[in-house]
């Protein structure tokens, strides 16, 4: 089982239909087959072998899915780089994978250049519609120049992709995933019911994100349509929701609160949409809230998962959002185990906790990564007797609903009691005047440390410290209560839109050590 058997799949059910829009560009699968059977000649005749690295450095674009596609058919690696990520950080993973060529679009021509002068070895091509500069290779004029060659038919243990993880918590580290990773990943998903064969998917959060990729795999078993958004904007998406009749979508959560509070989407018909998958960080139930009233016919799907785990682990499905089922509060959870994915909830001594306990979520199944690239002594302490240890807290219900509640970095010990960031967030999130929020740990003499919230206003809206503190302590218990509150213009966000929580506690913890991580 490999990634080209979804795209042969594909060829074979639905050839004819759409399998990819991008702008005023739209291509059925079999263009789709023939260009990527074309672009893995030209990765062969640029020097790429079995098991060699091939950089993206592109906002999205419908070459991105064909290059995802093209590394697999010729046996290549793919590895998606961050858009967001400085040159610094970019070199440092360009050097990491080794990769020999880098495929750019025109958005990144001045950060590739300078990539290519410090990174000896790698090859520049442009993957633009806009002509290549004279210097750079041109992917459209290499493509017409190929010629198709055989599928390499990789077994299911061969690299596919090196995958970054997003670097919240520290140095972002590179995830080797399988064939049989990515494939048995998008089995999952699809038998979750997500991404079907009449799906119209919106890629709205940057490709190089593996939650969109993994996406991409999906759709391509059941043979759904690919709608290429370049990059974020609410009113970009709106856009192409109502142009495409677009049913499906991820989103993280601060995109779907940018794109729920945003006046410049009134006008825009949403109706299409029937399910906004989201996961990859906490969303908080006044968002929920907000983007269920402005989407009335779409059903939320949570996911929640990791690079390392190809990324799914769990789903809570959209019935669990509504009536009865969220009476008893399923819509907090991120759901049960997908299948082939066996979860548990440890303790440090990694023995197994009764349900309702809280300790480590830790999963195993088919999704587990290969390994970290380069990095055996971290594989060894992340990856133990098969089990991936995420580094997430949470619990299991007696129905095998798993809770997240924090990550264990992110927790907060106050005066011997556990605190979790993301349940202080949730209630702050409740208050009229908060657009958005972050609460960390900061030292504090006495109690170790203590509950700390940065919060952005929403436009024109005012409040206070003590008037946050005391709309918390009207909600939960005292000791969760923040003690501090700071008002921002903005949040620190990672290249992957989460909270940089370790930038906000950092002015407050130079030179001292902190009890949890
Ligand atoms: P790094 O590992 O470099 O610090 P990262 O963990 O943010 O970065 P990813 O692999 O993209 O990189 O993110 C996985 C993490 O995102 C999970 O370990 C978890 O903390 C968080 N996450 C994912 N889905 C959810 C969810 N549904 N609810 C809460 N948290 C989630
Ligand atoms: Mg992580």
């Amino acid at each position: 089982m490999n990634i080209t058997h979804g795209l042969r799949r594909a060829l074979q059910v639905n050839r004819n239909g759409t399998a990819v829009i991008d702008g005023d560009r739209s291509l059925t699968w079999g263009e789709v087959g023939d260009r990527v059977a074309r672009l893995a000649g030209v990765l062969q005749q640029q020097g790429v072998q079995r098991g060699d690295r091939v950089a993206v450095l592109s906002l999205n674009s419908s070459r991105y899915l064909e290059l995802y596609l093209a590394t697999a058919w010729a046996g290549a690696v793919i590895v998606p780089l961050n858009i967001r990520w400085s040159v610094a950080e970019n070199r440092d993973a360009l050097e990491d994978c080794g990769a020999k060529i880098m495929f750019i679009d025109a958005a990144f021509e001045q950060p590739a250049r300078e990539l290519a002068a410090q990174v000896p070895g790698v090859a520049l091509v442009w993957a633009d519609d806009a002509p290549a500069p004279a210097d750079i290779p041109g992917y459209e004029a290499l493509l017409a120049g190929a010629t198709a060659v055989d599928d390499a038919m990789c077994d299911r243990d061969a690299l596919a992709g090196i995958f970054y993880t997003g670097g919240t918590t520290g140095r972002s580290k590179g995830v080797m995933l399988s064939h049989g990773n990515l494939v048995a990943n998008a089995m999952n998903a699809l038998a979750e019911g997500l991404f079907a064969s009449d799906t119209v998917y919106i890629h709205a959060a940057p490709m190089f994100h593996l939650a969109n990729g993994a996406a991409m795999y999906s759709l391509l078993i059941s043979g759904g349509c690919n709608v290429i958004l370049k990059s974020f904007s609410p009113e970009g998406l709106a856009d192409l929701i109502q142009r495409h009749k677009a049913t499906e979508m991820l989103l993280v959560p601060t995109m779907i609160q940018m794109l729920v509070d945003s006046p410049a989407i009134a006008g825009f018909d949403l109706s299409s949409v029937r399910r906004i998958v989201y996961g990859a960080s906490p969303i908080s139930e006044a968002v929920l809230d907000r983007a269920a009233a402005r989407l009335p016919g779409a059903g939320f799907v949570q996911l929640y998962g990791m690079t390392e785990l190809s990324p799914i682990a769990t789903c809570n499905s959209a019935a669990n959002h509504v009536g009865a089922a969220r009476d008893i509060g399923r819509h907090r959870s991120a759901g049960r185990a997908t299948f082939g994915v066996d979860v548990r909830i440890v303790d440090d001594s990694n023995r197994e906790l009764p349900r309702g306990e809280i300790g480590e979520i830790v999963v195993r199944g088919d999704t587990v990564m290969m390994g970290y690239w380069q990095r055996p002594e971290e594989t060894a302490k992340a990856v133990i007797d098969g089990w991936m240890h995420t580094g997430d807290g949470g619990y299991m219900d007696a129905d095998g609903f798993v809770f997240v509640v924090d990550r264990i970095k992110d927790m907060i010990i106050s005066g011997g009691e556990n605190i979790y960031s993301t349940e202080v967030e949730n209630t702050v999130a409740q208050h009229p005047a908060v657009l958005q929020c972050a609460v960390i740990g900061i030292p504090h003499e006495h109690w170790g440390e203590t509950v700390h919230a940065v919060i952005v206003l929403k436009p024109g809206a005012e409040t206070t410290q003590d008037d946050v503190i005391a709309f918390c302590k009207a909600r939960i218990a005292g000791y969760k209560c923040p003690r501090s509150v700071e008002i921002r213009t903005e949040l620190p966000m990672s290249g992957a839109g989460k909270i940089l929580k370790r930038d906000l506690r950092k002015p407050y913890w130079d030179n001292r050590e902190r009890n949890v991580a």
